[in-house]
């Protein structure tokens, strides 16, 4: 049976993992804005971005509280980058977040935009094969709780953990042509 994955759509790499998404079969992708739109869903991504403006942006569409409740629910959710921002309990200097994740995170911990890199890892929890990493004024997490399983580190530091039904990546996967994450997702 056909599952509806959503990519909450109001700023970032909304496109790119629509087209991800799309390459999965089995897998209607939809964009998310409203109400309906968090209660259809399977399954939802917080895309890359600006994770002040997508805050924002939940709370005058009044979706920061059902988007929580769902979460809390069980609901699958994959956050990357700002959308990992957004999961975080705890956000060093502090931003409005859901709240919903074990993690402490540190936004753009590697610097400005200037410091953007990419490299190949491989995170055997996704594939034994390396995958490229893209990391755009990425953030990484300082510390975690003790439900939350430590999927990739990376000098040290940790960019890649899930905890239940939550997936959180300080990378952008969709910004590749590998999908190999996306289907992890999918089936989680
Ligand atoms: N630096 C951004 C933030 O703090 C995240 C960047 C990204 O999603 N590529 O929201």
């Amino acid at each position: 049976m056909s599952k509806v994955v959503g990519v909450l759509s109001y700023q970032g790499s909304v496109i790119e993992h629509m087209k991800s998404l799309s390459k999965i079969e089995g897998i209607t992708p939809i964009e998310v804005k409203t109400l309906e739109g968090i209660n259809t869903v399977d399954a939802l991504i917080i895309p890359g971005g600006e994770s002040t403006t997508i805050s924002k942006l939940l709370k005058i569409f009044g979706l920061f509280e059902p988007l929580k409740k769902r979460i809390q629910d069980g609901m699958p959710i994959w956050g990357t980058c700002a959308g990992m921002i957004l999961l975080a309990n705890e956000i060093v200097g502090e931003q409005a977040h859901l709240g919903c994740m074990d993690i402490k995170v540190k936004r753009n911990a590697y610097g400005s935009q200037l410091d953007s890199f990419s490299c190949h890892k491989t995170i055997s929890e996704f594939s034994e094969s390396p995958l490229p990493l893209v990391f755009i004024r990425a953030p990484y997490i300082e510390s975690v709780g003790k439900d939350v399983q430590v999927l990739c580190q990376l000098d040290g530091h940790i960019v890649c953990a899930r905890q239940n039904n939550m997936l959180v990546t300080s990378f952008h996967p969709e910004l590749t042509e590998d999908i190999t994450i996306h289907e992890y997702f999918c089936n989680m």
